[in-house]
């Protein structure tokens, strides 16, 4: 980089700073900085552009351009040049800006006698907040030095706009952080709740973003940086023998924070006048605007790593973001990118809502929301950028959909729909001790499924019968290395003792598919959900069920125990699992310690192929629970993780509810118990459609269980029963409006 043109920049940027300083509107500072710019740079043009809402542009400030055209000429997103530069995160650098692809002419501006352009973004930290633009009238092709320069200055205007230094009439200078935005995620976890945003990363703001020592900025920068590499090694240290997922991503930290390009650019921008943190904050501005826009995962997954590192450097040298859970606000609601499970627990029941830009359905976050019932909402994108630790914040985990700072006709309407729904509960509670009674005299037992220690005081609370679905794999999942036997007794024999004799079905690890143990070596397969996973690992590599079944008998200690095998497709399975079982008992007895008083073992129906197995499996089988969850995938072949398909097809489908109606009857004969214990079992329409077609045992998160039951204790099944068949017989792809129809007519 020439000498000079550092020299020029730190100039410019000198000004800037006097600019900022100085006691003006933030529309006379715009209109000096344009002025400034222009004359630094030699070119007859500068215009500042910012958004006016998320799609709109607005000229905000020019020096060269029709001075009326200020707040009046405006640009959707792509449109014209400017819109492209906002819309690509991209630098156009042209000498002939009416032939450039893109072109729109702006009559109003007086541009036409412009022909040379060059439009840099203005954007912090992934969000787009506007774009710099300079023009001439000659053929000039701006240098790269000129370049570099534009952008040091859109980033310092980025970090002005964020400090609110522009804020003025209009929309485009409105104050930034202080509207009401709504944000449209994908719903995880039901439930509503209003509380104080969190942030789980804490924001870190750059207050100073010019500096006049370079040498001064080298210093802390390189100082900030030897730290960081402290940190990183000590980390790594750590990790040793752990987790091998985190210790990729810390190698890939490490190798970031020793690598030479990042410094190269860091120490070129301090060189430009930029403070030590803006030059992290504009390497991770445009890492993230790459992370943005790349398509391979492996790539966004690396950026991701930049930006977690940049911001522990910026946490470094600004002191700031040092806060702990001590500080959390008053119904905290957590806002972050994405969150792991063990982290999530460590927050705990203390939080009220979850917000997470990125996430799934299936993710080991989400699981650990539900076993909590915290409301959750997934796919926010953009709300770590645009909320502020404190802010009011509603979120409708019902329809995914999250209010940050509504306005008053939002929290009313909101509030109401809470009322409403703690009246429900109300309600729910006044036949909680009541059974789930039918008026024509079915009798369906309400189970809730579990996975968690902390789940289990919903169990008396809830109304439900007992546990009907206990998954251990979260036990293994919240680790980070194999838990032990004895681990495992203890905490088996907590869940009973907290059961209190109610029956509690221990299912036995369904790790694979989306759950990869991070201890556990992965195993690339092309459908990790029709691969090895569940049983299938449970029997290749008895090592871990063995000392499950163990850890469970001793927990037992005498009591009634009941397990169940997941994703058994074969009898073949079930018989091989139970023969583990009947192994372990008898080693067990060998070595003294007392048996279960009784003991039932069943197996989860979660592929098709069970559902004709022969006779003899039906009658061997303890009990059945169909795990409607993975059986319904496996019956439309439509992935339960993919957002795509994953609601394509109804639960009512006439297809699917025959095929269930099929393995009642088949219970039936052989007198087999059977249960259901997908996520449908606690919507209350489906609940009551699978207890119409003679489902008589269902399990269900412990939310579910009041609104199932009293549903059931309303309806007529043995009615509903004939409205469904009636609709079949019309040919209805799906029950649900006949169905809905039906009970429409009863209430
Ligand atoms: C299911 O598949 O329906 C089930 C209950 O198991 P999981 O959701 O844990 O796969
Ligand atoms: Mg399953």
């Amino acid at each position: 980089m020439a000498e000079r043109s550092e020299t020029e920049s730190r100039k410019l940027l000198g000004r800037l700073r006097e600019a900022m300083a100085e006691d003006s509107a933030g529309q006379a500072r715009l209109d000096k900085i344009v002025h400034l710019i222009a004359n630094s740079m030699g070119t007859e043009v500068c215009s500042i552009y910012l958004f006016r809402d998320e799609e709109t542009l607005e000229l905000c400030a020019t020096e060269g351009l029709n001075s009326e055209s200020v707040h009046q000429t405006r640009l959707r997103m792509g449109e014209g040049l400017v819109g492209r530069v906002a819309k690509y995160s991209r630098i156009i650098n042209t000498d002939n800006a009416p032939s450039t692809k893109g072109f729109r002419f702006m009559p109003e501006t007086g541009e036409e006698s412009f022909t040379s352009f060059c439009g840099v973004p203005i954007q912090r930290l992934g969000e787009k907040l506007g774009v710099l633009v300079v023009q001439s009238k000659d053929t000039r092709d701006y240098s790269a030095d000129e370049i570099y320069a534009l952008e040091v200055v859109a980033m310092v205007l980025a970090e002005m706009t964020e400090l609110g230094a522009f804020i003025g009439e209009g929309a485009a200078l409105s104050a930034r952080h202080q509207q009401s935005v709504m944000f449209k995620g994908a719903c995880a976890q039901e439930g509503a709740a209003e509380g104080n945003v969190w942030l789980h990363e804490p924001r870190v703001v750059v207050t100073n973003p010019i500096a006049d020592d370079p040498e001064a900025e080298l210093n802390r920068l390189n100082e900030a940086v030897d730290q960081l590499r402290i940190g990183v090694d000590r980390m790594l240290e750590g990790a040793q023998g752990g987790d091998k997922e985190q210790l990729q991503v810390l190698e890939t930290y490490r190798m970031f924070a020793n690598s030479k390009g990042w410094m190269r650019r860091m120490e070129q921008d301090i060189a430009q006048g930029l403070s030590a943190e803006a030059a992290v904050e504009k390497e991770q501005s445009t890492a993230r605007a790459r992370m943005s826009q790349a398509q391979d995962a492996y790539l966004r997954d690396r950026l991701h790593d930049l930006d977690d590192l940049s911001n522990r450097l910026l946490r470094i040298l600004t002191g700031q973001g040092q806060t702990s859970s001590a500080d959390l606000p008053a119904n905290p609601i957590l806002v972050a990118r994405n969150i792991g499970p063990a982290e999530l627990l460590e927050y705990g029941r203390g939080l009220k809502g979850i917000v997470l830009e990125e996430g799934s359905v299936g993710s080991h976050a989400t699981i650990v929301a539900r076993a909590l019932a915290i409301p959750l909402v997934i796919h926010a994108e953009r709300i770590t950028t645009e909320a502020l630790n404190g802010d009011q914040i509603m979120v409708d985990g019902d329809l995914g959909r999250v209010h940050l700072r509504p306005d008053e006709s939002i929290v009313t309407a909101f509030r109401d729909k809470i009322a409403m729904q703690a009246k429900a509960q109300e309600r729910y509670s006044s036949i909680r001790d009541k059974p789930a009674e039918t008026p024509d005299g079915a009798i369906v037992e309400l189970h809730m499924n579990a996975g968690l220690m902390a789940d289990l005081p919903s169990l008396p609370t809830s109304g439900a019968e007992g546990v009907g679905l206990f998954r251990t794999e979260l036990q293994f999942l919240i680790r980070n290395k194999m838990p032990q036997r004895t681990e495992l007794a203890a905490l088996y024999s907590r869940v009973m003792d907290a059961a209190g004799g109610m029956r509690v079905v221990f299912r036995t690890l369904d790790i694979g598919s989306d759950k990869v143990l991070p201890y556990m070596t992965p195993h690339d397969e092309p459908n990790p959900a029709m691969g090895w996973r569940a049983i299938r690992v449970g029997l290749d590599k008895p090592g871990v069920m063995r000392m499950q079944l163990q850890a469970l008998i001793r927990a037992a200690n005498g009591r009634a125990l009941t397990v169940m095998f997941p994703f058994v497709a074969q009898y073949e399975e079930y018989r091989a699992a139970k023969a583990e079982m009947d192994k372990a008992m008898e080693r067990e007895r060998i070595l003294g310690h007392p048996l279960p008083a009784s003991l039932e073992i069943g197996a989860m129906l979660e592929t098709p192929s069970l559902a004709f197995a022969p006779q003899q499996f039906f009658e061997d089988v303890g009990f059945l629970s169909i795990g409607g969850n993975d059986l319904k995938q496996f019956f439309f072949a439509a992935d339960r993780e993919n957002e795509r398909v994953r609601r394509r097809y109804d639960t009512l489908n006439v297809s699917f509810l025959t095929f269930l109606e099929g393995i009642v009857e088949r219970c039936h004969v052989t007198n087999t118990p059977l249960s259901f214990c997908g996520e449908d079992a606690g919507r209350p329409i489906e609940a009551l459609c699978l207890a119409a077609i003679g489902m008589r045992t269902l399990s269900m998160r412990p939310a579910s269980i009041g609104p199932v039951k009293s549903l059931l204790r309303r309806t007529n099944l043995s009615e509903l029963k004939e409205v469904i068949h009636a609709a079949r017989e019309h040919g209805e792809q799906s029950v649900r409006p006949a169905v809905m129809d039906f009970l429409r007519t009863q209430s």
